[in-house]
């Protein structure tokens, strides 16, 4: 049993001198994207600034523990004037995964199989045991996935840094487009209109292309594969140079089962998406939802994936803060 005395002190009850530096290590004067992702990881408890009262008569969050940028989130948050909205499709037995041709190893599906569940396996406990490939679902593709990415640092997914898994949203609507064509692709024209409407693409940016695919029921209709192969949206491979080289982003993120259009394997280069994105150390994000529910500008994606040894992907669930 722990003796009580061994119980750290909290910030607030530390010595006035001790508690300064204390904010100095974990509350610097700007936005920090570690504190915030620790923040909604839970590390700082979301419900954990008192009881709901109003939020002009809520006492503020003490001095000391936290900048007043991450206070006023917390109350946004709290009072509900920031959002988070769920990007994340569910990931089971049911999930539609991409088919390659015959020659290439293919990618398993997701199996659960249980561990135990409160039986003589495991009286008081439930638990299961995964098996996908790293590319199921909604799922973050690292720069080392692709051969174009294979040699540069910190490209896989415990290498690259946390600060890189969140960042500002630029959401494009191209469903009235995808609506029409399945084989929509968005092009550097189409991308400078987009700007002109909502302004410049920051650099460190998510780029979220809203297609609506992902109202598609069932795997049929998503992974929508013909004769000739599948038919999806994606991005023109003029339109990846400029994002990855010009704008500088963080990566692209679509609804589709990956960041190429289902057609791309017989682009000029093939895969144009994977293979400009990745050659420039961006990041990739497939499979999203709820695209509908995001503004085109102003909401923060937070996609940080499992900390898989070597990992060239995972499934992960990604978030995002809208107010
Ligand atoms: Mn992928």
């Amino acid at each position: 049993m722990m003796n009580v005395t061994e119980t750290p002190p909290s910030a607030s009850s530390l010595p006035a001198g001790r508690g300064e530096s204390v904010m100095s290590l974990v509350a610097p004067p700007h936005f920090h994207h570690g504190l915030l992702v620790s923040m909604i990881a839970g590390v700082v408890p979301l419900g954990g600034i008192g009881p709901t009262l109003p939020f002009e008569s809520r006492p503020l969050t003490p001095r000391g523990t936290m900048s007043d940028v991450l206070s006023l989130l917390i109350n946004e948050l709290h009072d509900g004037r920031v959002r988070i909205v769920d990007l994340t499709q569910p990931l089971g037995p049911e999930t539609p995964v991409i088919g390659l041709p015959p020659q290439f190893a293919s990618s398993p599906g997701v199996t659960m199989k249980v561990i135990s569940e409160f039986d003589d396996g495991g009286p008081t406990w439930y638990w299961n045991e995964l098996r996908f490939g790293e590319h199921t679902g909604t799922h973050f593709d690292a720069p080392g996935h692709w051969i174009t990415g294979r040699d540069l640092p910190d490209n896989t997914t415990d290498t690259i840094g946390p600060d890189r898994f969140i960042g500002p949203a630029c959401v494009i609507d191209v469903t009235a487009r995808v609506a029409a064509n399945e084989d929509y692709l968005l092009s550097p024209t189409e991308l400078a209109g987009w700007e002109s409407e909502h302004g410049k693409i920051a650099v460190g940016s998510w780029v979220l292309l809203h297609t609506g695919w992902s109202t598609r029921a069932g795997a049929e209709a998503f992974l929508n594969v013909r004769e000739d192969g599948p038919h999806s949206p994606g991005f023109h491979p003029d339109t990846v140079k400029v994002l990855a080289h010009e704008r500088d982003v963080l990566g692209v993120g679509v609804e589709t089962v990956g960041t190429d259009a289902g057609q791309a394997g017989g682009f000029d280069p093939p895969f144009p998406t994977h293979t400009t994105m990745h050659g420039a150390g961006k990041l990739g994000l497939a499979s999203l939802c709820n695209l509908d529910q995001l503004p085109a500008i102003g909401a923060i994606v937070i996609a940080a994936p499992l900390k898989l040894v070597r990992g060239s992907g995972s499934p992960l669930r990604v978030l995002a803060l809208v107010s």
